[in-house]
């Protein structure tokens, strides 16, 4: 199928983007690495009366190290991110996890801002924000806003963003030092994963201090399973202690999907209407 007729702008700066965002609010889509929203327009999921282009917006393209964080601006494109030195240095989590962002073809084109922004559950990126206890920054025309992760997804591909906000950066706390793991199960390497996670640990000396868990594809947004970090905080992690968080994180994501509309949010069955 083609996409539904649309009109195209493609401004230079942030300002001009704001303002189209402005004049136009929900009937304005932002078109930044294409990867999810084309296909969405192809499949006449998304039927927008203007496409925004942030191509050209150059200063939204950016990894710097920032006080205590690294902040990335929203059009990196996820393959440049993948290669900065900054980032396999002092965010191994987003390291681990960004080879798993489809193929690299879609990661040379894919953007860090699009793929926190689309918000699709089985997204790697998400829950490393999450899992960092990372921030978005959300520019509108007259206030920018700072949203930590866990506060900005709020469902299945709905997000705490405005129409007429514009995503412009993604921060990640430095979190080397720390143990961190990225895993996901999926059919092929590169399809969207039917299960991941994310996992955050800081020891002191045998014993696991702090952990954080976020799992993907298992809840409407990336979900982080409390019960399972307490139940590993303070302890020495032996063989016993695993088993019982092993146990905990089946049952709370059993639940956590059974409350699903989908029976599998991996197969991508929308739930009806646009997004
Ligand atoms: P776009 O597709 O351009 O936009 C996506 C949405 O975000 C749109 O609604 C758009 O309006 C909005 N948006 C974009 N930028 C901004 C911004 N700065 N501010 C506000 N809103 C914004 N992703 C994964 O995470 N894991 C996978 O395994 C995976 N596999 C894939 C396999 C295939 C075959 C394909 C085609 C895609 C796959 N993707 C996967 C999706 C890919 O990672 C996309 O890059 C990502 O989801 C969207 O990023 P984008 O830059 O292409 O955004």
């Amino acid at each position: 199928m083609k996409p539904a007729p649309f009109h195209y702008a493609a401004p230079d700066t942030e300002e001009q983007t704001l303002a189209l965002l402005h004049a136009h609010g929900s009937e304005a889509k932002l078109l930044a690495g294409g990867q999810s929203l084309v296909p969405l327009l192809s499949m006449r999921l998304a039927r927008p009366s203007i496409i925004i282009d942030l191509n050209r917006v150059k200063t939204l393209d950016y990894i710097r190290d920032g006080d205590g964080e690294i902040r990335i601006g929203a059009m990196t494109r996820q393959r440049n991110a993948e290669r900065s030195s900054l980032v396999t240095r002092r965010l191994p989590l987003l390291a681990a996890a960004l080879p798993f962002v489809g193929h690299l073809p879609i990661r040379s084109r894919g953007t860090m801002g699009g793929s926190i922004a689309h918000a699709d559950p089985s997204a790697e990126l998400p829950a490393v924000l999450v899992a960092l206890g990372g921030s978005v920054v959300l520019r509108g025309v007259e206030i920018t806003r700072v949203v930590r992760g866990e506060d900005f997804f709020v469902s299945y591909l709905t997000t705490a963003l405005r129409p007429d906000e514009l995503l412009t950066e993604v921060r990640f706390p430095k979190h080397d030092g720390k143990g961190i793991a990225f895993l996901e199960i999926a059919r092929r390497h590169g399809d969207y994963a039917l299960v991941g996670v994310a996992a955050v640990v800081t020891m002191d000396e045998n014993r696991c201090a702090q952990a954080r868990l976020v799992f993907t594809g298992v809840g409407p947004t990336p979900v982080r399973i409390p019960e399972a970090e307490m139940a590993l905080a303070g302890t020495v992690l032996t063989d016993a202690v695993l088993a019982d968080v092993r146990t905990l994180v089946a049952e709370r994501a059993a639940a956590t999907r059974a409350m699903q509309p989908a029976d599998d949010l991996s197969d991508h069955g929308h739930h009806g209407g646009e997004i």
